[in-house]
């Protein structure tokens, strides 16, 4: 039985409808949905401009990515109300990702500051380094925090550390 204290693996996220191939994965930044919930819940489907996410008429069903249609915008990462949505390109160099998740904590981090990466369970795998925060008003001023890691542990990492 799993531990209820502890976050699905990355195996175990793999398995659902939301988790782009690893063809999609090595060609760029995608969005990577790790809803656990079968809830009644579909603004990753409505947010999405180019219907990358489908939740469909049942709307318990967990979101279904059609990678090929990801652009990698980030736009469904600010509105999903689970934080349940990051972005990751594993070809962002030959040894690193970039992993975008939100982040709604003060203070914000910098580009180009070095962070604490962590996990799903907010344990510190290593270092990383801010390259990108997106905020806007059509992200409803959540912030989307772009951070380079070693590829390693790209589908790994899910925040940072908090100051
Ligand atoms: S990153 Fe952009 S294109 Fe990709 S699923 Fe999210 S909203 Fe759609
Ligand atoms: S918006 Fe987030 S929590 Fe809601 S169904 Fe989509 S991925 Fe799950």
């Amino acid at each position: 039985m799993r531990n209820r204290f502890l976050a699905p693996k990355t195996e175990e996220f793999k398995k659902q409808p939301g988790y782009p191939s690893e063809e999609r994965m090595s060609k760029g930044m995608v969005a990577v949905i790790e809803c656990e919930q079968e809830i009644p819940c579909n603004p990753c489907e409505t947010s999405c401009p180019n219907n990358a996410i489908i939740v469909g008429d049942n709307i318990t069903d967990l979101p279904e990515l059609f990678g090929e249609k990801c652009v990698g915008c980030g736009l469904c990462v600010a509105k999903c109300p689970g934080q349940a949505i990051f972005m990751i390109d594993m070809t962002y160099s030959d040894k690193t990702a970039l992993v975008g998740f939100p982040y709604e904590y003060l203070p914000m981090p910098q580009k180009d500051q070095e962070v604490e990466a962590v996990n799903r369970n907010g344990e510190i795998l290593g270092k990383g380094i801010v390259r990108k925060i997106q905020n806007s008003r059509t992200m409803d001023k959540t912030n989307v925090i772009y951070v380079e890691v070693i590829k390693e542990i790209g589908e790994e990492v899910r925040s940072i550390a908090r100051k």
